[in-house]
């Protein structure tokens, strides 16, 4: 049994950030683990997770700490999932693809391109003894619906569940990569048709949870046996309560569904943290779309790791008080196969 890797990041104050209140922040760093976080009355709050990413923080040490230890594990088929969580604009999809996972410094390259090279140089490295092959899936959940980013046609992928193989997203289209080129053209492919909305808060947020999977068949040449595991990745959709979007019409109704199905999500971690030791609980995976999709990944068989972005900013102290306390309450989830789903 393990716990999942909680880590928060706060990214550079933004202009409007400076011109607003300076550089004023609401957060002092004590060490890699802990800070003080003031509120907006002035309030303090001591928070630990498993390492903070201050604003200086390096795409690159975010990477060799967070992912690389899952990744070395996909690489002998164990399961993997990396989340981002956070209001628009905190860093969510920095974090995840830097500015574009196609071409950018290499300094700035985010969480999936790392991703992706790290899984081939893993595969390199490993040997002869055994082969691998790479598959790569990219959906997104918007509106309830699970929608195939590398064929649109294939707008409402149902969730399966099988005894062997676990969730399954039935008819996905899946991609099989050879190389890290490859690999990133086709997720670039499947960005690129991600669904946008125009919010006073970000005028490019990203109004779905978008979910990249990575599925490594690992053939043991000697006995001729297949194994599969999962490597996911999730950039989730802003997490800032409906009220502060001014969303009205299409967009407060994309808000809502995205505060319930976070809520949710907030709702399984709690049942999963507040479960009593050695009996099975009932955790509502089933309440939404992405609690579905995550359902192996939060459950167990799997090693999870949680990014909480957050904006260091007194202008946004609720919003990211509120993401530091979701991070926190994951922190006790143990990753236990004996939990039993609805
Ligand atoms: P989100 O995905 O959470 O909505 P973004 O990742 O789009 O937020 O980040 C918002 C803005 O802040 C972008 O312009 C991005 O380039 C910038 N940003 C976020 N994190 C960092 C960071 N660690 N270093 C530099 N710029 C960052």
């Amino acid at each position: 049994m393990s716990s999942m890797t909680i880590c928060a990041r706060f990214r550079p104050l933004s202009s409007k950030e400076t011109r607003d209140h300076g550089d004023t922040v609401c957060i002092q760093c004590i060490d890699d683990e802990t800070f003080l976080f003031k509120d907006e009355k002035d309030e303090e709050f001591t928070f630990s997770f498993d390492k903070v990413f201050y604003e200086k923080s390096e795409q690159a040490q975010v990477y060799e700490f967070l992912a690389w230890p899952i990744v070395k594990d996909a690489v002998d088929v164990i399961n993997g999932t990396i989340i981002t969580y956070g209001q628009t604009g905190a860093g969510k999809t920095y974090s995840m693809e830097g500015p574009s996972i196609l071409v950018c410094d290499e300094q700035k390259r985010g969480l999936l391109p790392r991703v992706v090279e790290g899984l081939f140089d893993c595969i390199k490295s490993s040997g002869g003894t055994m082969k691998h092959s790479i598959k790569l899936s990219m959906v997104e959940i918007y509106m309830e619906k699970v929608r195939d980013l590398f064929d649109l046609s294939k707008d409402n992928i149902q969730i399966k569940e099988s005894k062997s193989q676990g969730i399954l997203l039935n008819g996905v289209t899946e991609i099989s990569v050879s190389d890290p080129t490859e690999a990133l053209q086709s997720l670039s492919s499947g960005i690129a048709n991600r669904a946008v909305g125009e919010t006073q808060m970000n005028m490019a947020s990203s109004r779905s949870h978008c979910i990249y999977i990575f599925t490594v068949h690992q053939e043991v040449k000697r006995d001729d046996r297949l194994k599969t595991g999962k490597l996911i990745l999730v950039d989730l959709a802003g997490s800032e309560k409906v009220e502060k979007t001014g969303a009205e019409g299409k967009v407060l109704e994309e808000a809502k569904t995205i505060n319930k199905s976070l809520s949710v999500l907030g709702n399984v971690i709690n049942a999963l943290t507040c479960g009593s030791p050695g009996k099975a609980n009932h955790i509502p995976f089933r309440d939404s779309k992405l609690t579905r999709i995550l359902q192996d990944s939060l459950g167990g068989n799997s090693r999870t790791a949680l990014l909480c972005c957050c904006s260091p900013s007194p202008s946004n102290a609720l919003e990211s008080l509120s993401t530091l306390r979701f991070g926190m309450r994951a922190k006790h989830i143990k990753m236990s196969p004996r939990v039993k789903c609805n």
